[in-house]
This record gives structure tokens, sequence and C-alpha cells, in this order.
């Protein structure tokens, strides 16, 4: 039966070359895919490394804003032996977001592995007013990767894994909030609109100076990561009701304290060891149901 099926459509697009075009390549189509921002340096690249080191079966793309730091980051890994593709993404530009959300879909037919790593943070001595930093740290790590997921979620495949790169800081910061905050925050009915009305709140009284008699803790970053683990859960709980036979799981991480631009050099963990636990959710085997819409740092689930 799949052999005439095959055959059929190999008779129709030599008779038909405008139809052969438009026809999905099988081999491309059926190859598996994973996708990592912002992986140029840091966790991302590391990421990306551990992906190729460990075979993973399909093509492993490494993304950046900046071509020309992807394409030396690619070089890096090619020199160890290492071949992982290259497609720029900016996920603070949503036309670069649909653009590669559009070749994903056409060349793959979709996303196996999406890794929402890239993110931003102030040093401490950052001179920045707080209300700037507020708006730029969530532009990028709360409503840019939430742009990301509004437009790859309904690329992931079946059986596919999405992991948000968060942090022990979000869970630190959500401690610090107010009861009522945290109380949605821990709950299983908020929506997406109703987190990100609560982000766009955030900056608006931080440029007011008025984020901590609104409840809430006083740290941009912390709170961007605090707003990106809910949205992890929502997504989770979304798929499980929209796609219940689908088992994909979203997950998200807190990869260490680790020695990157970010961090200094100070920090405990290398990039590699940094990458163990993003990369253990991105490859959980298949049919496995657990972990799903947690908060996952060393491999275990934390509390939330
Ligand atoms: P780095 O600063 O070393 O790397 C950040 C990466 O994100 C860079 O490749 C950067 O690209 C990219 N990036 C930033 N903005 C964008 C954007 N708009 N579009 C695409 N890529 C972008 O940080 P880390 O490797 O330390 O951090 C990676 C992730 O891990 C972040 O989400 C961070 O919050 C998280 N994390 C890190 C911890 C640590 O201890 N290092 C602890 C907990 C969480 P470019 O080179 O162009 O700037």
């Amino acid at each position: 039966m799949s052999f005439c099926f095959t055959a059929q459509i190999c008779f129709t697009s030599l008779q038909l070359p405008h139809l052969r075009s438009s026809l999905p390549k099988t081999t491309d189509m059926s190859t598996k895919v994973a996708v990592v921002t912002g992986s140029n340096k840091g966790i991302g690249l590391a990421i990306v490394r551990a992906l190729c080191q460990q075979h993973y079966h399909g093509d492993v793309y490494l993304t950046a804003r900046d071509s020309g730091r992807g394409d030396e980051a690619v070089k890096s890994l090619a020199a160890d032996g290492l071949t992982a593709k290259f497609h720029q993404l900016d996920i603070n530009d949503e036309k670069s977001i649909v653009s590669a959300a559009t070749f994903f879909k056409k060349t793959y037919g979709g996303v196996d592995v999406l890794i929402n790593n890239a993110g931003i943070a102030f040093k401490d001595a950052d001179p920045a007013p707080f209300p700037v930093q507020a708006e730029v740290t969530l532009k990028t790590n709360y409503f840019a990767t939430r742009d990301m997921l509004t437009h790859f979620l309904p690329l992931i495949k079946s059986g596919g894994r999405v992991v948000n790169v968060s942090s022990f800081v979000g869970a630190r910061t959500l401690n610090k909030c107010s009861a009522a905050l945290q109380q949605r925050f821990r709950s299983d009915d908020i929506t997406e609109e109703e987190l990100t009305g609560l982000m766009e709140q955030f900056v608006d009284l931080a440029k007011k100076g008025e984020h901590e008699k609104g409840g809430w803790a006083n740290t941009a970053y912390g709170t961007s990561k605090t707003g990106l683990t809910v949205l992890t859960m929502i997504h989770a709980r979304r798929l499980t009701k929209e796609r219940p036979h689908d088992g994909i799981l979203v997950n998200a991480c807190c990869p260490g304290w680790v020695r990157t631009d970010m961090a200094g050099p100070k920090a405990p963990k290398s990039p590699e060891e940094g990458a163990v636990t993003p990369v253990f959710l991105a490859l959980l085997p298949a049919g496995a149901t657990d972990p799903h819409g947690r908060f996952v740092s060393d491999k275990e689930v934390q509390p939330w």
C-alpha cells in the first residue's frame, strides 16, 4: 500500500514538474530537528555541543541574532568535529521569529525539540535606572520568549520537547511577591493573558517606582523568570488539554549558576555542566509522560 502511494507520488511529480517542487521532500520532512535560541555562546552553545555529541538523531540548529557570531560558533564546533546547522533568529524581532518558523515548517514539517535559552541580565553595577532594566529585561526574557512560543508551539511535532531556560532566581522571586501575586502564580487557572497582563503591570509600576508597593519583588530579572516559569506551566496544561495524544513535554529549568558572560567567572558550573538539565529535558525518552509543566533543576523537579 505504501509502495503504491509512493509510486503514485513519483509518477505525478515526474509528470507535473510544478507539483514536484511543491511536494514535501520525504527525507527532510522525516528528519528530526532541534532548535536552540541564543546559542552562539554560553549555555546555549554548550547545549548545541551536547546535542551534537550525544548524536541527537536529527539536525541541530544553533541560532543567533547575529549571523557573524552564529557562523563563528558553528565553526568552533566544526573544529571539534561536530556538525551544527545555523539559522538567524533574534527573538526580539517578530519578523525574524516568523521567518525562522516558516523555514522549519517548510523544511522539516515542524520542530521536534525547542530550547528557549536566549536571555539577558543587567550586571549589578549597571547604572541603567530600574524602570529601563525592567522594560528591557522583561522584553527579552518574557515577552520575546512568549512570541517564540506563540509561533513555534503550533509547530511542535508529536513526541516533541520544549525546554524554557528559566532560573532559580525566578523561584526565589516568587517567594518575595505579595501573597496575592504568589497565589496567582501558583494557581492552576491562571491564563496566558492574565500572566502577560501581570508582567505588563510590573513594568508599568516599575516605571512609576511603585512596583514594591504593588506587591512585586525588586528584581527585573527574577520577575522575568518567574513569568517564564509560569508561562511554561500554562502551556503544558494547554497542550495536555488540546493535544492529549501527542505526548509533547514542556518544562522550565534552571541550568545552575554557570560561568558565562552573563554570570561571570566566579560561578561554580562550567557551561557544559549548565547544559546538563536542559539537554536531559530535551531528550526525555519517547513515551515519557513526566516531567511536564514543571520547574526542573539538577534533573530534579523543584517545588513551585
Ligand atoms: P550569555 O549572556 O552567555 O548568553 C546569552 C545568549 O542569549 C547569547 O547567545 C545572546 O546573544 C543570546 N541572546 C540575548 N538576546 C537575544 C535575542 N534577542 N535573540 C537571540 N539571542 C539572544 O548567558 P548564559 O549562557 O549564561 O544564559 C543562557 C540562559 O540561561 C539565559 O536565559 C539565562 O537567563 C539563563 N540562566 C543563566 C544562569 C547562569 O548562571 N549563567 C543561571 C540561570 C539561568 P548575543 O551574543 O548576540 O548577545
